[in-house]
């Protein structure tokens, strides 16, 4: 299997090429396909295994076709459990859209939300996020959620390990009911299937 093979838009594949990936590693080759079609997936799988190309080279193709965000709307959130991740996820997302006109916003807690606020108004694309800033930030109104097309939740054991499921909860309530829904997760325990259960439909499970 090689990129080629996938039919990613051309910008993704030059952004992919420029940093010489030569194939798709394991998560990749099973999650590109199915997230590109619009369906929901169900990945096991570690940091290092190539998970967040998984999910940012499949959205990004998608959202590249329809109309780009404005005025405070978001079409893809990531939720992830930490700042340093949501700030990793982020870097990957500019670096493989480098040559799409998307724009991408990043939130997290623990610095002032004025400036995240103000970068918010003109709308994300892809808006990475950890879940008790989204929330902060939705109360203001600085966030619209009816453009949004697609939801993932990155490194789910940990968002529940710190907590964060009531937040999680939450935000759901305010999601749009109709979305592609992107779980991953290093382990499937019994409380992650729970929240699989309410959150995926009919999900492509994947397990590298
Ligand atoms: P992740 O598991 O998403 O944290 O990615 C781990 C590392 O693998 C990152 O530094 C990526 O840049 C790199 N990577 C992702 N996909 C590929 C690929 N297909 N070939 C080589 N390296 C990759």
């Amino acid at each position: 299997m090689l990129f080629e093979n996938l039919g990613l838009a051309a910008e993704l594949a030059r952004a992919v090429a420029e940093q010489g990936y030569e194939k798709p590693t394991p998560i990749q080759a099973q999650a590109i396909p199915a997230v590109m079609r619009g369906g929901d997936i169900m990945a096991a799988a570690q940091t290092g295994t190539g998970k967040t190309a998984g999910f940012t080279l499949p959205l990004l193709h998608r959202l590249a076709q329809g109309a780009p965000a404005r005025n405070n709307q978001v079409r893809a959130l990531v939720l992830t459990p930490t700042r340093e991740l949501a700030a990793q996820v982020f870097d990957n997302v500019q670096l493989y859209s480098k040559y799409l006109p998307l724009r991408h916003s990043v939130v997290f807690g623990g610095v002032k939300i004025n400036p995240q606020m103000q970068r918010l108004r003109g709308g994300a694309d892809i808006l990475v996020a950890t879940p008790g800033r989204l929330l902060d930030l939705y109360n203001q109104r600085a966030i619209r959620f009816d453009k949004l097309e697609a939801l993932v939740l990155d490194e789910a054991d940990r968002m529940l390990d710190m907590g964060f499921i009531h937040d999680i909860k939450r935000i759901l309530k305010v999601l749009p009911a109709k979305r592609q829904n992107l779980l991953f997760s290093a382990t499937f325990s019994p409380e992650i299937r729970q929240l699989a259960k309410g959150l995926v439909t009919d999900p492509v499970e994947i397990d590298v």
